[in-house]
């Protein structure tokens, strides 16, 4: 028996096809002649990068297979990607890595690389060479990067997505998926599964709108409970199979802390630093400025991120955050699309009020240098009363709704969803 790993990315387009369609195809296919050795994996790359399909997600599966099937499995991979990839939209540019044996370490770290980083096919190319994996690139042939980062990702952390797809003759038309049983059945399982519903909106969250065969995606931590959720959601059209796969999405797995001077457009990051320039508003986008001992940076809470821009409008200058989110050039400038914020240290925030009459306790008024009664008109040199106005802000993390989250951001409702940030506040104090 040979380990044979296989990974598949940039098959989709923005108008159909669905890279973990392929792949649950595939799995299903493949483990008729060979050991699947686990479920498959569904990796979500750098959310940065301009050319990426709907959601950047890579597939990847390993398999036990007898040497003389290898030809066969490998034969029916790429016979599938090249009939169902979406070759009608020129943004998709499939490719498919074979690596026989144990995966090498180093593509682990080119795992992380595809997160963070902006990758070239180039990077891919060299490091199939080196580690002698068999790429096969179909036209630009993009997706030989994912396709090695997906069997790269170790997924030491990681959740579940059950994706269940339609029977072709519904894809591109409304996904007709009962409501009131969805609601039901995230009210019984949530937070094991999450991500189900928005309760704030009433709307359901698990059907995508697109052309794609997905009728829907179930996310979770706990598969049995994934898997009890299917089962009790009434769905008013067939289904023609399904899938969980293990994913790296809602990991956080592409932030990691940086300095200010650091940060590169495409990444993703978390920053430590303190409000220099409080809120100011564009159309209907939020904006701050936060700096470090390196630099300063612009912060943006984009209009989509909707009722989050309420607390980011409450932050002053003088706090100090820790911000997490992509870097982008947002109008030539720098800018950290926010996900995710949490106030460290809160500044006080002071008004100045008049005082009362001190003869008769009425209302003054301002005139020039001096302060005079309303009711008595006794006059008096203008002096103010500092009074601190309480702060809205707790010190907890704050993070964008639901439809407004990346693939790989963690929402506060799963453990461990704070470590990440707040491991900051344990490294060297840089503001
Ligand atoms: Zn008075």
């Amino acid at each position: 028996m040979v380990k044979l790993h296989i990974g598949i990315d940039d098959t989709d387009s923005p108008e159909g096809m669905c890279t973990t369609y392929l792949g649950a195809l595939l799995y299903r296919e493949i483990s008729k002649i060979a050991e699947p050795l686990d479920l498959p994996k569904l990796i979500r790359l750098n959310p940065n990068v301009p050319y990426k399909t709907r959601g950047n997600g890579a597939v990847a599966m390993s398999f036990d297979a007898k040497e003389e099937d290898i030809p066969k499995i490998k034969n029916l991979v790429l016979g599938i990607v090249k009939e169902l990839s979406d070759f009608s939209h020129r943004n998709t540019n499939p490719g498919v890595v074979f690596i026989e044996g144990d995966i090498p370490e180093k593509l682990e770290r080119f795992a992380y690389q595809a997160i963070w980083e902006h990758l070239d096919i180039t990077d891919a190319e060299n490091i199939a060479e080196e580690l002698n994996a068999e790429i096969h690139k179909f036209r630009l042939g993009r997706g030989i990067i994912g396709a090695l980062a997906a069997v790269g990702h170790p997924l030491k952390v990681f959740t579940y997505e059950l994706l269940a797809y339609r029977t072709r003759e519904f894809w591109g038309t409304g996904r007709k998926v009962n409501k009131e049983s969805v609601f039901a059945v995230d009210h019984l399982t949530y937070p094991f599964t999450y991500d189900n519903v928005d309760l704030s909106k009433g709307s359901v969250l698990i059907t995508p709108h697109g052309k794609d065969p997905v009728l829907v995606g179930i996310r979770g931590i706990d598969k049995n409970k994934v898997m009890w959720a299917f089962e009790n959601i009434i769905f008013e059209e067939p289904i023609d199979f399904f899938q969980i796969y293990k994913t790296n999405q809602n990991t956080d797995d592409h932030l990691r802390f940086k300095k200010i001077a650091e940060l590169k457009p495409l990444e993703s990051a978390i920053v430590r630093g303190k409000v220099i320039k409080k809120y100011w508003e564009k159309g209907r986008h939020v904006f701050f400025e936060i700096s470090d001992e390196t630099g300063k940076l612009r912060v943006a809470a984009f209009e989509p991120t909707k009722g989050f821009r309420k607390y980011v409008r409450m932050l002053i200058e003088g706090d100090e955050i820790i911000a997490a989110g992509g870097v982008k050039e947002f109008n030539g400038v720098l800018t950290l699309n926010l996900e995710k914020f949490y106030p460290i240290k809160l500044a006080e925030k002071i008004t100045y009020e008049k005082p009362k009459c001190p003869k008769c306790k009425g209302t003054m008024k301002s005139k020039g240098e001096y302060l005079k009664c309303k009711k008595c008109g006794y006059k008096m040199k203008k002096v103010l009363i500092p009074k601190r106005i309480p702060r809205d802000l707790k010190r907890k993390i704050y993070e964008v709704p639901p439809d407004a989250r990346k693939h790989l951001s963690r929402p506060l409702t799963l453990p461990m969803a704070e470590d990440k940030i707040l491991d900051v506040l344990k490294l060297k104090k840089v503001v």
